[in-house]
Order: C-alpha cells, then sequence, then structure tokens
C-alpha cells in the first residue's frame, strides 16, 4: 500500500494488484496470516507513513488507538533486568496490523490515479520487446465474473514493484524470463508466534501501560508481550525461540505465560476474558535474497519489503524497513524526475537501469537491520543457516553490556531505544558516551570482588519501576 502511495507522485496510473478480496473493515484476511499477531511499528517507520499519509496517527488516536511513551508507558524485562523508564517522545501507536492497513488502505483509494484489483493473482512477469526488461504481469482472477470474462490476462505496466511478502515468486519469475535466481540467505532460529485478544479485567490497574519479557537466549528462550490495542482491548503474543514454540490450546498458553522470566504478564491475564482464539505463525525465518549481486537485471522491475528481506519478527523491524525501501524508491524516482526536467534529452527516456539502482540501495538498507537480527538469532544454539563469527560473538558480549547499563543508566537506554526505534543507525551503539560506560562497566566486573556487582540484575520488584527515574 505504501509503495503504491509513494509511485501516485511519479505515475499518473498506478494498480495495486492483489490475491485477496479487500475485507471492508480492520479485519484478518488470507494473504496477510501475520495480522493476528502483535505488530509495533518503530517511530521512524511511522514517521515515513506519515510523510506520505498525512493526519493518519491523529485519525488513527481519534478512533482509539493508544499512543504508547516506549521509554514511559512500557515495563520491558531485558536480559539483564528492567529497563530503565522515564518519560520520553520515543511514542508508538499501539494498534492491530489490521487496523493500521484498513485505514492505509481507505487512504490510499482517495488518491488520484490509484486503483485496485482485487482477488487477481500475478502469475509472472512480462518481457519488454527488446528483452532488456519487464513490460507487465501476466494476472490469474480468483473470481471471474463469469460469460466472457478471461481468466487470465496481461496487464502492461512502465514499472512493475513486487511487494508480495515472503512468499514472493520473484525468483521463478526471472529465471522464467531467463535472468539467474538470485543467491539467497536463510538463517532460522525457529521462533514460533501464538496470539490471543483479551479484554482486560474491569478496573484492572498497573503502573505499566503495555509489557515486554524478552526472551534472553539461549537459556530463557521464552517471551512474552501485552500491549493495549484499539477497541480497548489487549493483543497479547507469546514466542519461543528455537522450537520452544508456545501452544494454542488455552491451558498450553496460560502455562506458557506463567511460565516466563517475570509473572506480571500471567498476573494480567488470568482473569482477563479472551476475546479470540489462540492463532499461531512459525515461518519466521530471516530470509535475504541478493538481487542486488545479479550480473543482469530487468528494468522496468524491482522488489521490496519481505519479498526481498524477511526478518524475525520479534526484533519488529519488518514494516519500517518497508517504509525505508519506500523512500528509497521515491528519492530515485524523484532524482530521475529532476533530472529529466534539468536535461531536456532525458525526457520521456523511461525507467532504464534505475530497477537495478534500486536494488542496490534497498539491499544497503537491509543490511544493518538484517545484521542486528541474525545477530540476536545466533544466540540461539539450535539456528541454522550459518553459525557466528567472532565478531558476532564480540558483539554479543559488546551488547550484554550496553543492555545492562540500559537497566540502570538513562543516557544509555535512550541511546538503545533510538536505535530500536531506527532513528539512529546501529554504529550508534559506539557512540563514545555508550563505549566509555561500557568500558567502565568491564573495568568493574573484572575488578570488585566478587558479589559487589551482581552479574545477572534479578527481576524481583519488576516493572515497579517509577517513571522519572533516572
Ligand atoms: C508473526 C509476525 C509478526 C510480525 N510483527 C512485526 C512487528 O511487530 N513490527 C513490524 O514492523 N513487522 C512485523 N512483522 C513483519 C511484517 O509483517 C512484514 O515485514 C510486512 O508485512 C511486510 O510487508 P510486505 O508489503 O512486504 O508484505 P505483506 O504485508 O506480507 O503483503 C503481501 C501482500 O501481497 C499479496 N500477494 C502475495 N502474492 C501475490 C500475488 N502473486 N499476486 C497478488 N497479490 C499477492 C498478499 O495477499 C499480501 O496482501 C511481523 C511478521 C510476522 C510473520
Amino acid at each position: 500500500m505504501l509503495t503504491a502511495r509513494a509511485l501516485a507522485d511519479h505515475f499518473d496510473r498506478v494498480t495495486v494488484i492483489e490475491r485477496d478480496c479487500f475485507p471492508v473493515g480492520p479485519v484478518p484476511r488470507k494473504g496477510v496470516p501475520q495480522s493476528r499477531h502483535l505488530h509495533v511499528m518503530m517511530k521512524r517507520g511511522r514517521l515515513i507513513l506519515e510523510q506520505f499519509f498525512p493526519g493518519l496517527q491523529d485519525a488513527m488516536v481519534a478512533a482509539g488507538v493508544p499512543v504508547l511513551d516506549m521509554a514511559g508507558d512500557a515495563a520491558w524485562l531485558t536480559p539483564a533486568g528492567w529497563g530503565l523508564r522515564f518519560p520520553s517522545d520515543l511514542t508508538m501507536l499501539a494498534s492491530t496490523r489490521d487496523f493500521l492497513d484498513w485505514n492505509v488502505r481507505r487512504r490510499l483509494a482517495g488518491f488520484a490515479g490509484v486503483g485496485f484489483l482485487q482477488e487477481v493473482q500475478v502469475t509472472r512477469l512480462l518481457p519488454n520487446a527488446e528483452g532488456s526488461g519487464v513490460a507487465g504481469v501476466a494476472i490469474h482472477f480468483r473470481n471471474p465474473a463469469g460469460g466472457d470474462d478471461p481468466q487470465d490476462c496481461s496487464l502492461h505496466a512502465d514499472l512493475v514493484v513486487d511487494a508480495s511478502g515472503r512468499g514472493s515468486r520473484a525468483p521463478h519469475w526471472l529465471a522464467s524470463l531467463g535472468y539467474a535466481p538470485p543467491a539467497e540467505t536463510v538463517i532460522n532460529g525457529f521462533l514460533g508466534y501464538a496470539s490471543r485478544l483479551y479484554q482486560p479485567p474491569t478496573g484492572f490497574k498497573a503502573d505499566w501501560k503495555c509489557l515486554y519479557i524478552q526472551a534472553a537466549p539461549p537459556n530463557r528462550t521464552r517471551g512474552g508481550l501485552l500491549f493495549p490495542v484499539e477497541g480497548g482491548r489487549w493483543l497479547v503474543t507469546l514466542s519461543g525461540g528455537g522450537r520452544d514454540y508456545p501452544p494454542t490450546d488455552e491451558a498450553g498458553f496460560v502455562e506458557f505465560a506463567r511460565s516466563l522470566a517475570s509473572p506480571l504478564l500471567y498476573d494480567a491475564i488470568k482473569d482477563a476474558a479472551p476475546l479470540s482464539p489462540i492463532h499461531s505463525y512459525r515461518a519466521t525465518e530471516n530470509r535475504l535474497r541478493h538481487y542486488e549481486r545479479l550480473p543482469r537485471w530487468p528494468d522496468n522491475f524491482m522488489v521490496l519489503g519481505d519479498a526481498a528481506c524477511a526478518f524475525n519478527p520479534v526484533y519488529g523491524q519488518g514494516m519500517t524497513i518497508v517504509a525505508l525501501g519506500v523512500k528509497k524508491l521515491d528519492e530515485i524516482l524523484r532524482m530521475r524526475n529532476e533530472a529529466s526536467r534539468t536535461d531536456g534529452r532525458l525526457a520521456g527516456v523511461g525507467l532504464a537501469g534505475i530497477a537495478r539502482r534500486f536494488q542496490q540501495e534497498v539491499a544497503k538498507v537491509n543490511i544493518a537491520p538484517w545484521l542486528l537480527a541474525t545477530g540476536e538469532d545466533f544466540r540461539y544454539r539450535e539456528t541454522v543457516g550459518g553459525s557466528p563469527t567472532l565478531a558476532t560473538r564480540l558483539m554479543h558480549r559488546y551488547m550484554d553490556q550496553v543492555v545492562r547499563l540500559s537497566t540502570e543508566n538513562r543516557e544509555v537506554r535512550r541511546q538503545f531505544m533510538e536505535i530500536f526505534h531506527m532513528l539512529k543507525p546501529p554504529s550508534a551503539m559506539f557512540h563514545p558516551l555508550v563505549l566509555r560506560r561500557v568500558a567502565g562497566q568491564a573495568w568493574r566486573l573484572m575488578t570488585w570482588p566478587k558479589g559487589t556487582v551482581s552479574p545477572t540484575p534479578t527481576v524481583a520488584g519488576a516493572g515497579r519501576a517509577t517513571v522519572g527515574n533516572t
């Protein structure tokens, strides 16, 4: 949807081809099964979304979506103890994915030149006459109107963007045009999700608005999140890495919640009324397709979002990475328009070369979040698809210290949160203010007599940290 919105600034007509029939309200649909699970959008992603759809945030808040201060309102149990809490501007809109999609979809429909083809599946790419690129797509109507309407036909386009998610068939489509399929890296930490909506107990009171009990692999494989969402409900997602999948039966789900490192989540849901069945999801491997490395790339065809790079969702990066990819797309198209305005010879020249450049740019966007997600997944013994390098192991040690500091030092916590929200690059983890403190802490741990520094801060008093704590 966001891709279509960006394209609408550059093309007279944009057609969204969707396999599903869009529901009329904010409800799940088959093509996005992950929508039943908690979807947090990082602040960076939200800012980009707002740029393309001004007023979206206010409308969602007015419709009952809670605004959470992720430093102040979230009780976040890190592997090293409770993250420090303080009021901040690191806000997040807590909606279900379906509610977000529905709001975006309705706004997109209002843009001139944007059309939707629903219950239509893209089946392959159409080559252009010169054999240098793509001229459109072959489509299949899944539910034809009947009569003489054809079930399969062609749709011609100046540019085709594949944003069809994890199940993208782009490697096959490219192969059928004679292009080499991309190399693929898959790193699987075997994470599973199970999620359920709840009605909070009447009069429920806590000093937090949302809970995040983080896993601490390799030993603590279980995690849980409780977020308030629109409609005054809670969305609870339990996660287990290294094949420690959360169950989907009533008793098993509750027992899994009870087994988390803090009792807060279990205590909250034990008297809450379930509003939905328990849904599970296990196809969570990190999958990176190296389109940028291909020696030949067709003009007029681009791949972005999960279709190019899908992450283990537990780090909450996916939608923001899509947004960053779309922003790149917009920038590249803007530069092309600018060039054709200032150099008359380029006017109407087409999109040759731009698609290849886009794949290279989007690969740069993906690399840091990819290293972050896969690096963390290597903490699980069960992870397959590679093994941690020395650099990854050193990074684990460094991050352990940063996380430990984030339980006691406000500046470090803030820096960590800004990186988490993708407002700063991961390299900011090595900012002198963090580096100095990590070095100081490592020195303390090495030199202080045993027992004077707790190597694993206790979680007693969990979540009771007061707002304004420093
Ligand atoms: C369990 C889980 C939890 C997650 N939690 C978070 C989170 O907290 N925060 C976050 O940022 N991200 C999260 N993600 C990741 C996020 O869901 C994805 O990164 C994001 O949806 C990717 O968007 P996309 O547009 O690339 O693909 P999708 O959103 O998957 O959309 C693909 C669309 O293409 C359609 N389609 C597919 N094939 C065809 C075809 N051949 N023809 C026509 N239409 C087709 C599908 O029906 C679908 O509508 C989570 C993912 C999972 C699995």
